[in-house]
């Protein structure tokens, strides 16, 4: 394509052009560098982190959510909006390093043969994809105004500038072509679409005009530029490395044992900001406070001082804050508010079930869990500062290994009568059956572990229990903040496995599955850990010819089997082989969107004083499929959603079945 861009700007000096073109890039780069340094410097400062392990998984996952947008569209009309929008930023980033690359050098003729034509065709379509996508996103913000998303002036500036970028390209090339009909500009088909309309114009009229869309786009593309890492529009160039060095590429929160030895380490857990590692500080530069987290949140629904955004900005705001005091070392920093009871309350800190509903949601891939737990870290081992109901339980794990003080030599009475033989170093089975605190000692929980006996022996599993000698993984008191506890704790359990040559497990409480597989690969044992939905639907036979039951059966996700392991088909299979067809049911908030009934993070030791009960808002989610039935894979699931069913006097009507007791049912 030959385009004289010389000539365009006859009415500024050629040598004069590039200077004051220069003058503005210089002004904007610095001004864009200023902001963004000392963020720099501080992700540079604070302590490490490996996330560049699966280089390979980590670019498919960065294609797929941040090139292809894909949770962007779980909500349709905002998907397509912000997915248009970014596409086209792909495609007009070449375009505007072509309108600086022509400014400096308007004597250079470009010629990008077939290329260019497609390029331009694209970016044609894009201008009007773009643009409307744009205008759609106004009218969100000015007239829709979804409660979710933080409205701010410059969330419109910002796409006032958009329309100005598409409007002042499609206005150069239709001066361009206005100017020059007889010029080729094939692929450019929306300048040539107005330029007809333009050549009612006098010649020096259009000159003008091209010339003024030249320096619209420039000017607007450099001051966009300014404005990006001292916003929340810095997620623009902080969201792809984000995406990139996220967690979710082995299973669980990816939270990492502290070295308690390291005589050197000053501080555990985080109870200043500059005491989170750099990706958890990329995250907070990241958010783009969209809300979909908020939106997600079963403690913000049920009434917890709890915003997962708003926990984020906070964060945010106090580490930008504290920059300057950070990167100046200055010891007056101090008298400022505090992190932890300060900034972030503690209840909101312990208000969170770490179900990882807002971090499903996300579209840039923000953590919240291991920021959760960092906090709570801070708040337990370095201020010792702690709901009350926990200082019994981490009594009670530390002497009887759970978390309730029952004697740890009745641990085992559970089994008596069973006939489950207890694990032999010299005769092993193939499996050891990690019973956990809630099977056997709860009452409700001891009659799933029996289920669960009944339904292994019926599919042909050979297992065998450690009897007393097993103790409490420590899942509770690592969720709850005690570090300290949970390495004494998974210790023993990793150096019994190690003596009795443990490598097989079966599990049926999501969170001791979670721990033992994901976790204690750091104590120095590989486990393989299978969840006993897992092992039933490979091994239990399909009731093809069984009788079935009439009752209607809804499915609830745990959030560490679901959410936190991805298992969701294989207890929906357990749970509804003896089903009729067409009696089961999945309510919207299920499988991946699973709503969490309260008791993840070591909520279940805690009194929920404070608004609704999120069991309550689960029960009622699941309520809306007329079930009979609420199967539900792990045990304290089970205890939470039959209280809430006696609490609303539904417990006639419904019952609440672990899938082991639905695979015994005649
Ligand atoms: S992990 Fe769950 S409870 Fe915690 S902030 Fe996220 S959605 Fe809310
Ligand atoms: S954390 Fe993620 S989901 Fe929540 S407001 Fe920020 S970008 Fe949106």
């Amino acid at each position: 394509m030959n385009f004289p861009q010389n000539r365009a700007f006859e009415w500024v000096s050629q040598n004069l052009q590039p200077f004051v073109l220069g003058v503005l890039v210089l002004l904007a780069t610095a001004r864009f560098l200023y902001v963004l340094w000392p963020k720099w410097r501080i992700l540079r400062q604070v302590p490490g982190e490996d996330r560049f392990k699966y280089p390979l998984k980590r670019l498919g996952h960065t294609f797929r959510i941040a090139f292809l947008q894909a949770k962007m569209f779980k909500e349709a009309k905002a998907g397509w909006m912000h997915a248009l929008i970014f596409w086209g930023f792909l495609i007009f980033l070449l375009r505007a390093a072509w309108f600086f690359f022509i400014g400096f050098f308007p004597a250079v003729e470009l010629d990008g043969g077939g290329l260019e034509t497609l390029y331009f065709f694209f970016k044609d379509s894009f201008i009007v994809l773009v643009t409307l996508a744009a205008i759609y996103a106004l009218y969100r913000r000015t007239v829709e105004r979804p409660e979710r998303l933080t409205l701010s002036l410059e969330g419109i500036v910002i796409l006032v500038l958009i329309l100005a970028i598409m409007m002042s390209d499609a206005l150069f090339d239709a001066g361009w072509q206005a100017r020059n009909p007889q010029a080729s500009m094939s692929g450019a088909w929306l300048g040539s679409l107005i330029a007809p309309m333009l050549s009612v114009f006098e010649v020096t009229a259009i000159i003008h005009l091209h010339n003024m869309a030249y320096w619209m786009h420039v000017i607007c593309t450099l001051y966009f530029m300014t404005l990006l890492p001292g916003s929340k529009h810095f997620h623009i160039v902080t969201s792809i490395p984000n995406v990139f060095f996220s967690n979710g590429f082995e299973g669980g929160n990816q939270l990492h044992r502290i070295d308690f030895e390291n005589e050197e380490l000053e501080n555990y857990g985080v109870s200043k900001i500059e005491e989170f590692s750099w990706k958890k500080l990329l995250d907070l530069h990241t958010c783009t406070e969209c809300g979909r987290c908020d939106v997600a949140c079963p403690a913000l629904a049920s009434g917890k001082p709890l915003s997962p955004k708003q926990l984020t900005v906070d964060l945010r705001d106090h580490l930008n804050n504290e920059t300057p005091h950070l990167l100046d070392n200055d010891p007056q920093r101090s008298d400022g508010p505090l992190l932890l009871g300060g900034i972030i309350n503690d209840e909101t800190i312990w208000s969170c079930t770490t179900c990882g509903a807002c971090e499903e949601e996300c579209p840039v891939m923000i953590e919240y869990v291991n920021k959760v737990v960092d906090l709570r870290r801070g708040l337990v081992l370095m201020e010792n500062r702690y709901p009350a109901e926990f200082a019994n339980a981490f009594k009670s794990l530390e002497t009887q290994s759970n978390p309730w003080g029952f004697g740890s030599n009745t641990r085992a009475d559970w089994a008596q009568g069973l006939d489950i033989k207890t694990w032999d170093k010299n005769n092993p089975t193939e499996y050891l059956y990690f019973v956990g605190c809630n099977g056997s000692f709860d009452d409700r929980g001891k009659k799933i572990a029996t289920a669960v006996v009944h339904s292994l022996k019926s599919a042909g599993v050979a297992f065998s229990i450690l009897g007393n000698d097993e103790g409490c993984t420590g899942d509770p008191a690592r969720r709850a903040g005690n570090e300290y506890l949970f390495d004494m704790l998974a210790s023993k359990n990793a150096e019994l496995f190690k003596e009795k040559s443990v490598m097989k497990i079966v599990t049926h409480c999501p969170h001791c599955f979670n721990s033992l597989k994901n976790e204690y690969a750091e104590f120095g044992v590989e486990l393989d850990v299978i969840h006993h939905s897992e092992l039933l639907e490979r091994l239990a036979p399909h009731g093809g010819g069984e009788a079935k039951t009439t009752d209607r059966v809804v499915y609830h996700d745990s959030c560490y089997l679901g959410r936190h392991n991805e298992i969701y088909d294989a207890p929906r299979d357990v749970a509804t082989r003896k089903t009729e067809p067409g009696k089961t049911s999945e309510v919207e908030a299920s499988r991946e969107r699973g709503a969490c009934c309260g008791a993840g993070g070591g909520r279940f030791l805690l009194e929920e004083k404070t608004g609704t009960r999120m069991s309550h808002q689960r029960v009622d989610q699941l309520m809306e499929s007329n079930p009979d039935t609420i199967a539900v894979s792990c045990p304290f699931c089970v205890l939470m959603l039959e209280d809430a069913l006696k609490a609303k006097n539904l417990h006639d009507k419904v019952r609440v079945k672990d899938i082991s007791e639905l695979a015994n049912e005649p």
